[in-house]
């Protein structure tokens, strides 16, 4: 898969990197938002990982942007959280987001999402 990982420390960029290309994915990272939407191109990624938390533009407003560049077909983007209280998660599918994973990253946590993704459980979800 193309999967687009916007994530501004440069120990959980290693880290995400390190567990994707694993099983070969072609990995498009971007430091913050902005650089995130501006490597967004609809059609061309299979998931995005988005940081919530990024200096400059966050993941909320960068999902927002990119669900705006889309036209039909949802890209399944996927929170990654430090933290997971109950207004992040609202807020995460307020802007557009499938699905959530904790930090630390946890190489299974990375395999479910892939494995959904492959398997089209986000499509019409979210
Ligand atoms: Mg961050």
């Amino acid at each position: 898969m193309k999967i687009l990982v916007a994530e501004d420390n440069p120990l959980n960029q290693k880290i995400i990197m390190a567990f994707l290309s694993r099983n070969n994915h072609t990995v498009i990272l971007a430091r913050n938002g902005l650089e995130a939407v501006a490597l967004f191109v609809p059609g061309e990624f299979d998931c995005v990982l988005m940081d919530l938390h990024m200096p400059g533009m966050d993941g909320f407003e960068a999902t927002k942007r990119i669900r705006e560049m889309e036209v039909g077909k949802r890209i399944p983007i996927i929170a990654v959280t430090a933290s997971s209280p109950v207004e992040d998660r609202l807020n995460c599918i307020e802007a557009g987001m499938n699905d959530f994973i904790q930090k630390p990253v946890q190489y299974a946590d990375v395999e479910e999402i892939v494995y959904r993704v492959k398997n089209g459980y986000y499509i019409n979800k979210g």
